[in-house]
């Protein structure tokens, strides 16, 4: 079964016209696809979808092989620990240095700090933030920033990645790493997701493009 299958979804919120209209489509596991459409096309809500933070108001979605619809409350944060989420506007905790914000998931999950603090340094190294490590928010460049959120979302070994713009905020060098460690973690198995306006980061991959228009979804394989 794919990681997430979308059956004739529709979104609106509240007395709104639907935002998004008979979604058909799948996520396949290991798949990596970009998200794009104009300003308004609705985006940011599938991405909402997709992180189980909003519930579709008509249609079905499978995600991890269960009916979204059905899923005890108490459940989805078990179900959204599989799915790892990138923030347009990064969300780091500014009091935080980079390797508390990265190990907070954990840390609030009451594990032990000695059974995760050399995985974290390590995926700090990763993305190429080993010399950042003790610093604070405040003192990361755009990329970096960008970079420790990327992080965060991975610590927990995620199945899915979803990212919203994450190169809106850096220079194009700085989005040519962003993408390749993108790719990196998908060869390493990680579905993927990036939303993204962004068209000379689409043109360095050729990947699946998911094109919304006026709340519809066209896919290009
Ligand atoms: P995109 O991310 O592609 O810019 P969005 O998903 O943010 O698109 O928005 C799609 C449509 O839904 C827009 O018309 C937007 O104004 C509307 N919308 C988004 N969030 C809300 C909300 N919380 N309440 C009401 N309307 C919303
Ligand atoms: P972006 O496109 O940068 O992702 P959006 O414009 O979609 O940001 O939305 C920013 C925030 O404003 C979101 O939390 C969204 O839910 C809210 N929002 C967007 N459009 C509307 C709307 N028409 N009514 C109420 N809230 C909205």
């Amino acid at each position: 079964a794919p990681l997430i299958h979308f059956e004739n979804v529709g979104l609106r919120y509240g007395m709104g016209p639907e935002v998004l209209r008979d979604l058909t489509f799948d996520i396949p596991r290991r798949s990596f696809q970009f998200l794009t459409g104009p300003s308004g096309a609705g985006k940011s809500t599938l991405l909402r979808l997709l992180f189980l933070s909003l519930q579709p108001t008509r249609g079905l979605i499978r995600t991890f092989d269960r009916n979204i619809a059905t899923i005890p409350r108490e459940e989805l944060p078990m179900l959204r620990r599989r799915i790892g989420i990138v923030f347009q506007d990064f969300r780091l905790l500014e009091h935080l240095t980079t390797y508390e914000n990265v190990a907070l998931p954990l840390r609030v999950r009451g594990k032990d700090e000695l059974s995760y603090r050399a995985d974290v340094i390590d995926l700090l190294k990763w993305v190429g933030l080993g010399e950042r490590i003790n610093v604070l928010p405040p003192v990361l460049s755009g990329g970096e920033k960008q970079r420790a959120a990327i992080a965060r979302a991975l610590i927990d070994r995620p199945e899915l990645l979803l990212a919203d713009e994450p190169t809106g905020n850096v220079d194009p060098p700085m989005a040519r790493r962003l993408l390749s460690l993108f790719l990196e973690l998908n060869r390493l198995g990680t579905a993927v997701v990036i939303a993204t306006h962004d068209l000379s980061l689409m043109d360095q991959v050729d990947a699946r493009r998911m094109i919304l228009s006026q709340g519809r979804l066209d896919i290009y394989e």
